[in-house]
């Protein structure tokens, strides 16, 4: 929305690739060829993947930009909304790059605290943000380090309630049992974010997409380097896209480990919240990690913060029956 943009942007024109027929291709200094196509630089906006992207969701080309994952894409929204001085709101446990990204870019990051269930008051998150004056929100949802997730309705109450440009992090959306975006229509203070790097198991070829209204996909255009996202990205995007029935296997697998590793970690009294996400957030006794790096098996500490909090990433079966296997003996031998 026009009235959240920072006014330098509001004047800026975006870097605009010609994209035309030719015989001859002498106007961006590009190098010889030697290894097929790549002398050439990328598809500028990912055209191609991009209008696959779009069929898929049932939105239009101009509602979608590609990124660099879905990190370029917090940092692109920053760059374009984020006045110097001005106030980002999260809840606290999050994603930690929302605070980095704030602070690179001269915001200020207030963060509302989760209750002991790691569940979020909205009435209170709501107003937190409209005391605090946040003219950007970022929700992490499912939220990582903890798996919650907060419901569509609740989200909106968020949207229609705040004088803000909201963030929609969805990277983990595809756990969940409701993997649909569907109101950046009828929301221009809404920004979408997903990624290939969870669901789709593609974390290695850096690829994450924004949903919105395509004036605010426009507003990130201005911000973003031309072909942000190199050619191999793309083809690969690409053939994942046309081939979706591996993604939706192992989504079917990691819901199922994961509500296996729940009932252990619950029988074992170590307290997992409940997680729409591929990973668990849970409390135990510093001997239970310990044990698991002993065998040079990691998961993510969170005492920095939150002394005796946990999180671990659902793996494949025979992963998750090694790390049932380690916290049976390490709480058998203290026992
Ligand atoms: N958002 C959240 C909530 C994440 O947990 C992560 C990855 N840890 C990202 C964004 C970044 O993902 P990407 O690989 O798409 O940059």
């Amino acid at each position: 929305m026009e009235k959240y943009v920072r006014e330098e942007i509001k004047k800026l024109n975006a870097y605009e690739v010609l994209n035309k027929d030719f015989t001859i291709k002498l106007d961006a200094n590009e190098g010889v060829e030697w290894i097929k196509g790549l002398n050439r630089y990328p598809l500028d906006k990912s055209d191609t993947l991009r209008g696959e992207l779009a069929k898929k969701l049932g939105k239009d080309k101009d509602e979608i930009v590609l990124g660099n994952g879905s990190s370029e894409l917090i940092e692109l929204a920053m760059k374009a909304y984020l006045e110097a001085g001005k106030t980002v709101v999260s809840f606290s446990p999050t994603f930690s790059m929302y605070q980095i990204f704030t602070i690179i870019h001269k915001g200020n990051y207030e963060e509302y605290p989760l209750d002991d269930k790691k569940k979020l008051n909205i009435e209170g998150f709501v107003e937190f943000i409209q005391e605090k004056k946040a003219k950007l929100v970022i929700i992490s949802n499912p939220n990582n380090p903890t798996g919650l997730f907060i419901p569509r309705e609740e989200i909106k109450k968020i949207l229609t309630s705040v004088d803000a440009m909201v963030i929609l992090d969805e990277a983990y959306i595809e756990f969940t049992n409701e993997p649909k975006t569907d109101f950046t229509k009828e929301f221009k203070n809404m920004l979408v974010l997903r990624t290939f790097s969870k669901a789709m198991g593609l974390a290695g070829i850096r690829l994450g997409y924004m949903i919105a209204d395509k004036e605010n996909i426009g507003y990130i255009n201005r911000v973003r380097s031309p072909y942000n996202v190199n050619a191999l990205t793309q083809e690969m995007g690409l053939k994942v896209l046309n081939d979706q029935e591996i993604t939706n296997k192992n989504i079917e697998m990691i819901k199922k480990e994961r509500e296996k590793m729940r009932l252990f970690l619950q029988g074992k009294d170590l307290n997992p919240f409940p997680s729409e996400a591929n990973f668990l957030f849970f409390q135990a006794p510093k001997a239970v990690f310990d044990a698991l790096e002993n065998k040079a098996v990691l998961i993510r500490d969170f005492s920095g913060k939150l002394e005796g909090y946990y999180r671990l990433t659902i793996g494949t079966p025979q992963e998750n029956e090694s790390v049932r296997k380690i916290i049976k003996e390490v709480q058998h031998a203290t026992s």
